[in-house]
C-alpha cells in the first residue's frame, strides 16, 4: 500500500482506543507497524504484533508511546494489553539513539532516559495543532461534568473560566453558546482584551477577589496555583469547581475540603468522554510530525 508514510517501520507500545484508531491511519497511509499491548488486533497486511516489546522496538525508525505515557514505575498506559506493560532497560537499549519518540505527555521518567539515550522526544500533547483539537473534548467533558454535579443549569449561571488558553478560550465560548454568564480570568491584557471583545467580563487574577463570590462554577486550565485557600474562602458553599490542569492542578484541594467546596481535578478528558475523536485527533496530527521528526517535509 502507498502513502506518505510508506517505506516507515513505526513501533506501537501499548495505548487504547485512541491508538487503535491511530494505528488504522498509520497502515492506511503505508507504514509498516510492529504492536506490543494494544490487545488482540485482527489480522492485517502491514501490521505485526509482539508479545515483548523490545521485539517491537527493533529496526523501527519511530517508536509511538500512548497519549498518558510512562508512569513512574515504568509501566506503559497499556488497559487493552493481556498483561502489564514496562518500560524496561532491554526495551530502552533496543531504541537507537536519535530515534523519534512521540508521547503525549513525558513523565520525569521517561524525559530522563530519552535525555540519557539521545532519542528525540516529541510530547505530542503540548504542540498547538495537538492542544486545540483537544480543546474540544476537554471542553465538552468539563460542561458535562458541571451539568452533572451541579443542581442548576448551566444557562443562566455564572461559570468562570480561569486562564484563557487553547482550553480555556473553548471552554468559554462553548458555555456561553449554552447561556452561561462567562466570566474571564488571566494574567495577560491582551487575552483580556480578547475577552471582552468577544462580550465576556475578563478580570486579572489580582482583582479575581473581588468578584469570585457571584460564580456558581469555577474551571480552572492554569497548571499553577492560583486558587489559594484564601481565594476559596471568597466562594459561595455550592460552588463547583472543576480542575482541568495538568495534575495537581491550580487548586488548594486540602483547602476546599476543608471549606466544604466542591472541587474536582479532571484529568484525561479527552480519552475518556470521547476516546474515538481523542484517536482521530492523533490521526490527524501523528502523520505529518513523523514525517518531520524524520526531515522528510
Ligand atoms: P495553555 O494554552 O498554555 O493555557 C494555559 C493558561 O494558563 C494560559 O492562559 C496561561 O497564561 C495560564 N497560565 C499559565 N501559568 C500561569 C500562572 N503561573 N499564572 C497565571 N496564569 C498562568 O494550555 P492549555 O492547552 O489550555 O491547557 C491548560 C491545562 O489543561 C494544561 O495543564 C494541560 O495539560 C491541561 N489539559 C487538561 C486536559 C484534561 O482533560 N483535563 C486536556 C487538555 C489539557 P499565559 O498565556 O499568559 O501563559
Amino acid at each position: 500500500m502507498g502513502g506518505m508514510l510508506a517505506g516507515t517501520k513505526v513501533a506501537m507500545l501499548g495505548g487504547d482506543a485512541r491508538e487503535i484508531v491511530l494505528l488504522e491511519e498509520l497502515l492506511r497511509r503505508g507504514a509498516e507497524v510492529q504492536v506490543a499491548g494494544l490487545g488482540d488486533l485482527p489480522e492485517r497486511e502491514g501490521c505485526t504484533c509482539y508479545d515483548h516489546p523490545p521485539d517491537a522496538v527493533r529496526g523501527a525508525g519511530v517508536i509511538i508511546l500512548p497519549v498518558p505515557g510512562v508512569k513512574a514505575g515504568g509501566t506503559i498506559h497499556a488497559p487493552l494489553a493481556r498483561r502489564p506493560l514496562y518500560f524496561t532497560g532491554e526495551l530502552a537499549a533496543a531504541i537507537p539513539p536519535g530515534t523519534p519518540v512521540l508521547v503525549g505527555v513525558a513523565k520525569a521518567f521517561l524525559k530522563e532516559i530519552a535525555a540519557e539515550r539521545g532519542w528525540q522526544l516529541v510530547e505530542t500533547a503540548e504542540m498547538d495543532e495537538m492542544a486545540i483539537l483537544n480543546s474540544i473534548p476537554t471542553a465538552e467533558g468539563a460542561i458535562m461534568m458541571a451539568m452533572q454535579e451541579l443542581p442548576i443549569t448551566l444557562h443562566g449561571s455564572e461559570a468562570f473560566v480561569l486562564g484563557l488558553g487553547r482550553t480555556g478560550f473553548t471552554l468559554a465560548r462553548m458555555l456561553a453558546g449554552i447561556g452561561a454568564r462567562v466570566t474571564v480570568v488571566d494574567r495577560g491584557a491582551p487575552d483580556r482584551a480578547r475577552a471582552y471583545a468577544v462580550g465576556w467580563p475578563a478580570f486579572a487574577f489580582t482583582d479575581l477577589a473581588a468578584v469570585i463570590a457571584r460564580a456558581d462554577v469555577i474551571f480552572n486550565t492554569v497548571p499553577a496555583p492560583v486558587l489559594t485557600g484564601e481565594l476559596l474562602a471568597l466562594t459561595r458553599p455550592g460552588v463547583l469547581i472543576i480542575d482541568l490542569a495538568s495534575d495537581p492542578g491550580g487548586t488548594d484541594f486540602a483547602a476546599a475540603a476543608a471549606l466544604k467546596r466542591r472541587a474536582v481535578l479532571a484529568p484525561g478528558l479527552p480519552g475518556k468522554v470521547a476516546p474515538r475523536t481523542a484517536g482521530e485527533i492523533l490521526a490527524r496530527v501523528y502523520p505529518a510530525v513523523i514525517r518531520k521528526c524524520l526531515g522528510r517535509l
